[in-house]
C-alpha cells in the first residue's frame, strides 16, 4: 500500500511518515499543495493524507482539482480547526475523511485502515472507464456489448489500469503490481502483454484505450 502525506509542517510530516512505514506501508511526502497534485497524477497512491493549510495551493483546492479529474484516491484530510463549515468545505471538495489537528497517531491508523478497507470492499464489484466495464466478481469484461476474454495475467493488468484511470503506469508499476513471479527486466515482456491487450478491448479505426507514455509507461485513457 503505497500513501502520499502531504503536509508542509516537517516535523509532524516526518513523524506520520515514519510511523506508516513502521506499520508497514510505502510512504512518500509532499510539502506544498502543488507538489502534492503533481505526485497524486504522477503515481498511483492507495490513500491519501492531505493538509488543509499548505502553501502554494490549499488541501481544498489539491482535493477538488484531482476529483474534477476523475482521480478516486482515498483522501484523509487533515484541519487545525473543528469547525462544522471547515468540515463541510473538506468534504464537499471530495475528501473522503476528516481528522482534527492534534490527533494521536493512533486514530490517524485507524482512519488510514478503514479507508483502505473501504476501498479494498467497493460498493460495486464492477470498475468502469468509459464503456470497458470489469466485473471484479465473476471476472468478466465487457467493452460496451462485447465480451472480452482474457487471460489471468490480461485481467491483472488491465485491472490495475482500470483502477488507475489516466496515471501513468510504468512498466516497474506494472511489474510490481500485476506479476507475482521474477522475471527478466529486461525483457519486453510487459509490452507484449499491452499489444496483446489493446488487440483484445479495443475498437477498430478508434483510437486505443491504452496509451502510450514515451519515456515512461502506459496510460489507460478515461474519458
Ligand atoms: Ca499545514
Amino acid at each position: 500500500m503505497r500513501v502520499l502525506v502531504v503536509e508542509d509542517e516537517r516535523r509532524l510530516a516526518g513523524i506520520v511518515k515514519r510511523g506508516l512505514l513502521e506499520e508497514g506501508y510505502s510512504v512518500d511526502a509532499a510539502y506544498d499543495g502543488e507538489e502534492a497534485q503533481y505526485m497524486a497524477e504522477s503515481v498511483p497512491y492507495d490513500l491519501m493524507i492531505l493538509d488543509v493549510m499548505l502553501p502554494r495551493k490549499d488541501g481544498i483546492a489539491v482535493c477538488r482539482e484531482l476529483r474534477a479529474k476523475d482521480m478516486n484516491v482515498p483522501i484523509l484530510m487533515l484541519t487545525a480547526r473543528d469547525s462544522v463549515e471547515d468540515r463541510v468545505k473538506g468534504l464537499d471538495s471530495g475528501a473522503d475523511d476528516y481528522l482534527v489537528k492534534p490527533f494521536a497517531f493512533s486514530e490517524l491508523l485507524a482512519r488510514v485502515r478503514a479507508l483502505l478497507r473501504r476501498e479494498a470492499l467497493p460498493r460495486t464489484p464492477k470498475l468502469r472507464v468509459g464503456d470497458l466495464v470489469m466485473d471484479t466478481q465473476t471476472r468478466e469484461v465487457w467493452r460496451g456489448q462485447r465480451k472480452i476474454e482474457l487471460t489471468t495475467k490480461e485481467h491483472s493488468i488491465l485491472e490495475y489500469f482500470m483502477r488507475h484511470p489516466n496515471v501513468v503506469i510504468t512498466r516497474t508499476m506494472i511489474e510490481e503490481n500485476a506479476w507475482d513471479y521474477e522475471f527478466d527486466a529486461m525483457s519486453n515482456i510487459i509490452d507484449v502483454y499491452i499489444r496483446r491487450l489493446r488487440s483484445k478491448i479495443d475498437e477498430e479505426g478508434k483510437e486505443s484505450l491504452i496509451q502510450t507514455v514515451r519515456g515512461a509507461g502506459y496510460r489507460l485513457k478515461a474519458s
